[in-house]
């Protein structure tokens, strides 16, 4: 059967239709817009799908009623993404234009069609030229601050990579290329290491090292993270396994988790059955949990952490401060400790960060308030330490005592290791 020309629900052409099309329209002095709607997933749950539909055909009508048909191609590919070849002159008003139509429709919804472009050469194809200003769209999926963006060519790099970290997360962590690091923590009352933050590391045969800053993000957007964060504590769990059965002193060791996890896996479940079938106990594993907390995942968060808790696992707020909910998040759940982001310390000077100086402190004694235990990321120097000490911060963590390590050489540091009871 042939395949319809014209998408049904919005009257434009269809992926196929627009490809066969674009030759018609004489090349030189072109752009391809492509465009997105935020968080139509939830707008569907939220009002139902006859508003999701009626949402589309507007947009259908702005974009038909904004570009210059004679010079313009406007089709729906898919779901909520449109695609539109026009002219390169006038592009860029024309998406202000149409976002600022869709804006004045929704008052009462928060609506964003961001866009991105391409302007595509004479010996671009068109499919290649659509795949770009998605990228450029996609680019900005998490910065509210803009509606549209240009592509440029390190989009195509960043997309290689991106396609590499899906592509060999399976076989990395089979073959061990994905391994696990330690780096100590302090308690600043008697100096010594009370515990330790497992890291994942990613060393590729192909790439090199592989920054978490590259992979966390990359399999949390394609929601594989959970993959990774049961290997990683199934390692931890192996590690501690070892030490134990050679009758060798342990430590507490805390694991990062995803706040997805709790939506892509039973977590809980994953790391109760690694943990008995190493024989740990669950008050020598702790569960760090960074603060950028959505509220759509509130309540099946909620009650992953108030489970921990009960069962005997100590949940930590990784990076507060990093982000613009902390606060708010810290109202909303309960934590044992607070991970103080490295940002707090950047730059710090203890004779001029007066400013600095307040914010940490004010926040220390918030999290005393809150019966919480505090923790500073990111300690370089030793005048940082001093600070932290005099102030009564419980712990610290950084380069200054060590960079992530195997577990084993932890328990070789000079500073040496309290007597964890197990
Ligand atoms: P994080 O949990 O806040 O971990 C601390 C990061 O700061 C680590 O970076 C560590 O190497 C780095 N760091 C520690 N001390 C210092 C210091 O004194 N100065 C500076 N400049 N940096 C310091 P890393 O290992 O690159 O990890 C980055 C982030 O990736 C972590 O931040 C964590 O959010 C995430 N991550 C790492 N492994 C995993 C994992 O297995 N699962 C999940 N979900 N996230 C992970
Ligand atoms: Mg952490
Ligand atoms: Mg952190």
């Amino acid at each position: 059967m042939p395949r319809p020309v014209i998408d049904s629900l919005t009257g434009l052409l269809t992926r196929e239709s627009f490809h066969s099309r674009a030759g018609e329209i004489p090349p030189g002095g072109l752009a391809v817009a492509w465009f997105n709607l935020d968080n139509f997933k939830m707008f569907n749950k939220r009002f139902g799908f006859s508003r999701g539909d009626e949402i589309l055909k507007e947009i259908a009508l702005i974009l038909g009623n904004i570009f210059p048909s004679s010079k313009s191609l406007i089709a729906r590919f898919s779901d909520d993404n449109f695609v539109v070849l026009t002219d390169w002159a006038t592009v860029e008003t024309c998406i202000d234009t149409a976002q600022e139509y869709l804006y004045a429709l929704h008052e009462n919804v928060t609506l964003r069609l961001r866009a991105g472009i391409y302007f595509p050469s004479d010996d671009d194809d068109i499919r290649s030229s659509c795949d770009r200003a998605k990228l450029a769209c996609d680019s900005i999926r998490k910065n509210h601050s803009v509606s549209s963006c240009m592509f440029h060519d390190g989009m195509s790099r960043e997309l290689a990579l991106q396609q590499h970290i899906l592509d060999f997360l399976e076989s990395s962590m089979k073959l061990g290329n994905i391994t696990v690091l330690y780096q100590p923590i302090v308690r600043l009352s008697t100096g010594k290491i009370c515990e330790a933050e497992a890291l994942a590391r990613w060393n590729d045969p192909e790439i090199g090292i592989i920054s978490p800053a590259k992979f966390i993000p990359t399999l949390e957007q394609y929601r594989e993270i959970h993959k990774l964060d049961i290997y990683a504590m199934r390692n931890v769990c192996a590690d501690y396994k070892i030490r134990r059965e050679a009758g060798l002193p342990l430590l507490p060791v805390s694991v990062n988790l995803s706040r997805l996890d709790f939506e892509l896996c039973d977590i809980i479940e994953e790391i109760e059955s690694a943990v008995s079938l190493c024989g740990i106990p669950r008050k020598m594993m702790r569960i760090e949990i960074t603060e950028s907390i959505n509220d759509e995942d509130m309540t099946a968060l909620n009650l992953g952490i108030e489970k921990f808790r009960m069962m005997g696992y100590e949940v930590w707020m990784d990076d507060f401060g990093s982000g613009y909910s902390s606060l708010n998040v810290l109202k909303d759940y309960s934590f044992d400790t607070i991970k103080f982001d490295m940002k707090f310390l950047h730059g710090f000077d203890v004779n001029k960060s007066e400013k600095a100086k307040y914010i940490i402190s004010s926040n220390l004694e918030m999290a005393r308030l809150m019966g919480m235990q505090a923790l500073a990321e990111g300690v370089e120097t030793e005048e940082q330490l001093e600070y932290l000490r005099s102030i009564g911060f419980d712990k610290a963590q950084g380069y200054y005592f060590g960079r992530p390590m195997g577990l084993d050489e932890i328990f070789a540091l000079e500073r040496g290791i309290e007597t964890a009871v197990e």
